[in-house]
């Protein structure tokens, strides 16, 4: 490695790499034409994941963008609402897939730490009777919430936002990306959560280290549709499910009990960062820390020319996720490069390494 490289990533719980006993185990599963349903081990992981969250049937596919989108698909017609918290994933980071995909019209809420209530979800709700009015739908729930902090939500406001929604013949979608982080965190089981949505989506290449794949889970027919949508996206890849759902097999056996050691070096890391000067930490709930320093730009570029890179996040805030990729050790080694930094970063320093320069979320 040269003196650049970049060896300390807290860019985000997706960079982590598939380990050799993941590859190993990836390659010695049995694959079939997963667009036909002939694929083994993509129908193990199907309903070894649907059972894990208390629902009849799931759905594997490339990325939880994809689950996402077509879980929208299936719940809304063009012309129909959504409710969301205001800092989604799903309004930020899809690409207008929403409007794209659904031809939805979305009711953004001003949650705290990305949650809301379910007076907050009876304020914006539409009249079943208007003539004028789009449709509510929809309510959107992200659990753990990416851009409020990696927050969790508290099992009484989502029981409250669902028994809302269904007393009012809306659908609730839970964004779990990140589900069991939340579960690991709160110690509330992930069909727990999932029980009080329709339909969830979960993502393997986020902390459970997979090199990508996620599912959706929800009933039968509902998934059934999502099957067809899945198809029409272009989203079946043949053999190679199989591979990538061997990948999230082996994640449900080795990576998710490890979940709580990521928290903890988040939770070191925030404690760490609250101790420098200049450095502001929000509370770390589960594997990320966000953060703000007086120079965001100049505190980055410093950073990255010391071999540590975090993302620079919307609200001008820094963001560290921490993944298994990343040990206790490495949290010592990061804060000791920031208490360098905040000690004196020269002005306006550039990576030298172009990949590192440009900046995505
Ligand atoms: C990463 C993420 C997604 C999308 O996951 P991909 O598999 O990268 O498409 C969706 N929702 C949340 C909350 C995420 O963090």
């Amino acid at each position: 490695m040269s003196g650049t490289a970049i060896d300390l990533d807290l860019y985000s719980d997706t960079l982590t790499m598939p380990s050799r006993a993941m590859r190993e185990f990836m390659c010695a599963c049995p694959v079939g034409d997963e667009q036909k349903g002939e694929d083994p081990t993509v129908n193990a992981l199907q309903e070894r994941i649907a059972a894990m969250l208390g629902k009849p049937a799931a759905l594997f596919m490339p990325s939880a963008t994809m689950a996402n989108q077509i879980a929208i698909k299936c719940h809304t017609q063009p012309g129909d609402e959504i409710v969301a918290d205001a800092m989604s994933h799903t309004l930020h980071y899809e690409a207008g897939g929403p409007a794209f995909h659904s031809g939805v019209m979305v009711r953004a809420l001003s949650g705290a730490r990305g949650c809301f209530t379910a007076a907050d979800v009876a304020a914006v709700l539409r009249p079943t009777d208007s003539q004028y009015m789009p449709r509510t739908r929809l309510v959107w729930v992200e659990n753990t919430h990416n851009l409020a902090g990696g927050t969790v939500w508290r099992l009484p406001d989502l029981e409250g936002v669902s028994a809302f929604a269904r007393a009012h013949d809306l659908a609730v979608h839970l964004d779990g990306a990140r589900i069991f982080n939340a579960s690991a965190a709160s110690g509330v089981p992930a069909d727990v959560y999932a029980a009080l949505a329709d339909t969830v989506t979960v993502c393997f290449s986020k902390g459970l280290g997979c090199p990508g794949g996620a599912v959706l889970v929800g009933p039968a027919g509902l998934i059934g549709r999502a099957r067809r949508y899945k198809q029409l996206f272009g989203g079946a890849m043949r053999q190679a499910s199989g591979i990538l759902a061997g990948a999230a097999l082996y994640a449900l056996d080795h990576n998710l009990g490890r979940l709580a050691e990521d928290h903890a070096n988040a939770r070191r890391l925030a404690e760490g960062l609250a101790g420098v000067p200049g450095v502001t930490p929000e509370d770390a709930e589960t594997n990320m820390v966000y953060f703000r320093v007086a120079d965001t730009d100049d505190f980055h570029a410093a950073c990255l020319q010391r071999g540590l890179r975090f993302s620079k996040q919307l609200g001008n805030r820094l963001r560290a996720v921490t993944h298994l990729d990343v040990d206790a050790e490495g949290i010592e080694r990061a804060l000791a490069i920031v208490r360098e930094v905040a000690g004196g970063s020269p002005r306006g320093s550039v990576h030298p390494d172009p990949r590192y320069r440009d900046e995505r979320t």
